[in-house]
């Protein structure tokens, strides 16, 4: 149904061009680099690499999970690149990155779910570009604190994981992960002294009752920093867009984020876990 699908005007964005965006796509084909901005067809690539922001996504191009929301490609990674935590730290050092975003995929099937590569690379962009500073998006470990530890020690200033979806649509948004345990992988980075942040999309269904009570959970699970942002399908093949909410009620959400104890909700139709990421670092 035409109006269902059709993008709102508040959604339309401005095409990515001008030097500052040549420079960023030029260093990340160059260094051999993966980006979220351009596996997840993102509709801020215009502003955010025109400033010479990017996300960075480690540990290869190819997750272990099948989030229905995710372009990613799914299946069995092959890379495991030592040498990447170097490149990666050139890139950001050659495109004098204030604020860095790393993320990665999944990769379930490594004993240490990639904790290693995750240090390496947050140590030496530290090393490298030592004013930088740097958001860690990280994925669940699935229990495995001690790499969680690991990924989460290096000296990054943010760390984030996402829940992506209220509760009751995990089984059908995030078939490979739990609620539950997303949520105690962010009690324990806040106990282990870390800046805590978390996303959360919508569109997907979800009710603003299962908004509230996620809000909820993630004050109580010590969650310092929100985001909210209108899910947007990647391909036909992805999970739908069941509603485009409106701009009123992102504000909305903003509040009772505050309300209920959250630090800082950044809440809007465009927003990514990584817009504005550069403002969450004082929090
Ligand atoms: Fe990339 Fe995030 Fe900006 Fe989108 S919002 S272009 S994913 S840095
Ligand atoms: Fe995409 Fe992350 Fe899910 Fe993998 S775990 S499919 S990269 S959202």
């Amino acid at each position: 149904n035409e109006q269902r699908t059709r993008r709102p005007d508040w959604l339309r964005v401005k095409l990515p061009i001008g030097e500052n965006f040549k420079k960023v796509r030029g260093l990340v084909d160059e260094y051999k680099l993966h980006t979220i901005c351009q596996s997840g067809n993102c509709p801020n690539m215009g502003e955010c690499w025109g400033e010479g922001t990017a996300t960075f996504m480690i540990l290869g191009n190819v997750c272990t999970r099948s989030c229905t929301f995710c372009a990613v490609a799914t299946g069995r990674p092959n890379e495991y690149d030592t040498d990447e935590p170097r490149r990666v730290a050139e890139a950001i050092l050659l495109m004098q990155v204030k604020h860095a975003v790393i993320t990665s995929v999944n990769r379930d099937e490594l004993k240490d779910k990639g904790a290693e590569i995750w240090y390496q690379t947050v140590k030496a962009v530290k090393e490298s570009s030592p004013k930088t500073t740097i958001e860690t998006l990280i994925p669940d470990t699935k229990s495995n604190w001690e790499a969680l530890y690991r990924m989460i020690s290096a000296g990054q200033e943010v760390v984030s994981h996402n829940m992506e979806t209220v509760e009751r649509l995990y089984r059908n948004v995030r078939p490979q992960a739990k609620y539950a345990r997303s949520l105690e992988q962010i009690r324990r980075t806040k106990e282990y002294g870390q800046r805590t942040k978390s996303g959360i999309m919508l569109g997907l269904g979800e009710t603003q009752d299962e908004v509230f009570k996620a809000i909820d959970d993630l004050a109580e699970n010590g969650l310092d920093i929100l985001t909210l942002g209108q899910y947007l399908q990647p391909t036909k093949m992805h999970h739908e867009v069941i509603d485009f909410i409106h701009p009123d009620t992102f504000a909305m959400y903003r509040e009772e984020g505050l309300k209920r104890g959250l630090k800082y909700v950044e809440s809007g139709p465009l927003v990514r876990s990584s817009y504005h990421a550069e403002r969450h670092v004082h929090v």
